[in-house]
C-alpha cells in the first residue's frame, strides 16, 4: 500500500491492543469496482471527518477497508451468543471487521466497523458479503431510528462492490461503514466467561466500563455497576422501540449491545396495525421475537450476561448470584418506568405528575389500539388533532374501540399539549411497503427513491406538503404479508 492512498484519519486500536484475544487482524477484501451509492455527510462531520475527502478515492478505500491510515489495526470481532434461546460457543464477524476506533467532534470515542467485507475466520459457511437491499435498509432504518432519537449504531455510508452476492437469486453486492459507540455484545461476556479465564473478563469488563459506563469503576462492585447500567440502557431503548413499534426480529445476544443502541438491522420493521403477536422475519418461526415478547428477550439476555459477569461480581458464587439477580429484576420496574414516561410525552402530559393515572391512560389506550389494529404512528398524530379540538379522525380512527369516549374524555380532561405531541409523535417512519419500494428500486440501479424517503425520516416530526404517501399506512394485507429475511 503505497502512502498516497492511506487515509489521513486516525484510527485507535484500543480493542485489538486491549482485548487480542477476542480478536484476529484481519483485512477486507478488495471489491472489484467499488462506488459510493450514500454518504452520510451529517454524521461524517459529526466524526470530524471529511465528506468530500470520503468521496474521494482514498476516502472510498477507507470505506471499503482496503486504505486504512497507518497504525489501523482491522480486527474481525470474536463473540459467541444465544441465536433463538441456543447457545452458540463461538460465533463472531464472519464477515465483518472493525477497523478501529476514532474520537468524534465532541471527544467521545466511536467504532468504525465494515459489514460485508469479505470472509474472515468466524465465517463459517457464510460467504462473508452483503447486497446492496440489505445494507441500504440498514442505512435507512438506521437513519430513521436516530431522528427519532433511540439510540442506535449509525451508517456513515453504503458502498457498492460491483460484485454479485448469491442469495435466492444473484444480487448486487454492497458493504456497510457502521459508527457505533461500541461494538461489545452481550456475547462478548459469554465468550469471554466461557474461556474461563477471569483475567480476560476483567480485562473485558474495565474496557466496557470505561466506554460505557465510568461512574462504575468507583463503585464497590463495578462490574455489577456495570451490569446494572446496561440493564438501564436495554430497558430505556427497549421502552423506546415499543412506543414506535419497532420490531428488531432478531435479538440473540450477539445482537444486543453493552452501550444501549440498537444493533444489527436484520429483519426488521415498524409495526402498523398494534398487535404484540406481529412478528416480520421468515425464520422467526415461533414468534420467539414478536413485538410484545421484547422486553422479556431483553430481561432474558441480561441474565445470560449476568451469568458472563458472575465471577466478577462476588468472590462467593451464591452472593453473586443474589446480587446479579436483583439487578435483572430490577429491569421490569424500569422498562415500566421508561414506558411509562414515554406515553407520558406522546400523550401530551409531561405537566401530569401523577404516573399512575398516566399509566391507567397508557395502558387503556394500547387495549383500544389492539382492539381496532389503528395504525400506532397515524392513531398519535389524529390524536395531536384531538387534544387541537378535531375530534372527526380520532373518531374514524378510535371510535369503534369500546370505552372510547370515555377515555378521550378523562385525557382531554388533564389538557394535553398539542405541540409537545406533534414533536414526539412522528408523521414519518420507516414503514414497510415504504422501504421494501426504495430497496427494490435501488437495487435495479434507481436510488432516488431510498434518497427522498431518507428525506422523509430524517425529519420524522415535520409535517411537509408532498410527502403524503409516506405518512400513510402500507395496504392491510401487504403488512399481514410482510416478511423480512435474514440471511442478510
Ligand atoms: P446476524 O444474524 O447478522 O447477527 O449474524 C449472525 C452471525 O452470522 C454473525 O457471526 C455473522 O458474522 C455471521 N454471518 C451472517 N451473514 C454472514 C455471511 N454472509 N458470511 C459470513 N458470516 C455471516
Ligand atoms: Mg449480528
Amino acid at each position: 500500500m503505497t502512502a498516497s492512498r492511506q487515509s489521513t484519519i486516525a484510527l485507535e486500536a484500543r480493542f485489538a491492543h486491549e482485548l487480542p484475544e477476542l480478536a484476529v487482524r484481519w483485512q477486507a477484501a478488495e471489491p472489484p469496482e467499488p462506488r459510493l451509492l450514500l454518504l452520510n455527510a451529517p454524521l461524517a462531520a459529526e466524526l470530524g471527518l471529511d465528506p468530500d475527502e470520503l468521496r474521494s478515492e482514498e476516502g472510498v478505500g477507507l470505506l471499503v477497508g482496503t486504505a486504512v491510515p497507518e497504525g489501523a489495526t482491522p480486527v474481525a470481532m470474536a463473540y459467541a451468543g444465544h441465536q433463538f434461546g441456543a447457545y452458540s460457543p463461538l460465533l463472531g464477524d464472519g464477515r465483518a471487521l472493525l477497523l478501529g476506533e476514532l474520537v468524534d467532534a465532541e471527544g467521545r470515542l466511536r467504532d468504525l466497523h465494515l459489514k460485508g467485507s469479505g470472509r474472515t475466520p468466524f465465517a463459517r459457511g457464510g460467504d462473508g458479503l452483503a447486497a446492496v437491499g440489505p445494507m441500504l435498509r440498514e442505512h435507512v432504518v438506521s437513519e430513521a431510528m436516530h431522528a427519532l432519537g433511540i439510540p442506535t449504531t449509525r451508517s456513515l455510508a453504503v458502498v457498492a462492490t460491483g460484485r454479485f452476492v448469491r442469495r435466492e437469486e444473484w444480487l448486487p453486492g454492497a458493504l456497510l461503514a457502521r459508527v457505533a459507540s461500541s461494538h461489545l455484545r452481550v456475547g462478548t461476556f459469554q465468550l469471554a466467561r466461557a474461556t474461563g479465564d477471569i483475567e480476560l473478563l476483567r480485562r473485558l469488563a474495565d474496557h466496557a466500563i470505561a466506554r460505557h459506563a465510568p461512574e462504575a469503576a468507583e463503585h464497590e462492585r463495578p462490574a455489577l455497576a456495570l451490569l446494572e447500567a446496561v440493564v438501564a440502557a436495554q430497558a430505556a431503548l427497549v421502552a423506546r422501540w415499543m412506543l414506535v413499534g419497532f420490531v428488531h426480529g432478531v435479538m440473540n445476544t450477539d445482537n444486543m449491545t453493552i452501550s444501549g443502541e440498537t444493533i444489527d438491522y436484520g429483519p426488521c420493521a415498524f409495526m402498523e396495525g398494534v398487535d404484540p403477536a406481529t412478528v416480520f422475519s421468515s425464520i422467526d418461526e415461533r414468534g420467539r421475537y414478536a413485538y410484545g415478547n421484547q422486553p422479556v428477550i431483553a430481561q432474558w439476555n441480561l441474565a445470560r450476561l449476568a451469568e458472563g459477569l458472575l465471577p466478577l461480581i462476588a468472590d462467593d458464587q451464591e452472593h453473586a448470584v443474589g446480587l446479579a439477580t436483583s439487578a435483572i429484576e430490577g429491569f421490569g420496574a424500569r422498562y415500566r418506568a421508561a414506558w411509562v414516561d414515554g406515553m407520558r410525552a406522546k400523550l401530551g402530559l409531561r405537566h401530569v405528575d401523577d404516573a399512575a393515572q398516566v399509566a391507567a391512560l397508557a395502558d387503556e389506550l394500547f387495549t383500544m389500539l389492539g382492539a381496532t389494529r389503528a395504525d400506532l404512528t397515524t392513531a398519535f398524530r389524529v390524536l395531536g388533532a384531538a387534544a387541537r379540538g378535531d375530534h372527526a379522525a380520532p373518531q374514524r380512527l378510535l371510535g369503534a374501540a369500546p370505552g372510547f369516549d370515555a377515555w378521550a374524555e378523562r385525557w382531554l380532561a388533564l389538557g394535553p399539549d398539542a405541540d409537545a405531541m406533534d414533536r414526539v409523535n412522528p408523521v414519518y417512519i420507516a414503514r414497510n411497503h415504504l422501504v421494501e419500494e426504495a430497496l427494490a428500486a435501488a437495487t435495479a440501479g434507481d436510488l432516488a427513491p431510498v434518497e427522498r424517503l431518507l428525506e422523509a425520516v430524517r425529519r420524522p416530526f415535520d409535517e411537509r406538503p408532498g410527502l403524503e404517501r409516506y405518512a400513510e399506512a402500507g395496504p392491510e394485507q401487504d403488512f399481514r404479508a410482510y416478511t423480512t429475511y435474514c440471511g442478510t
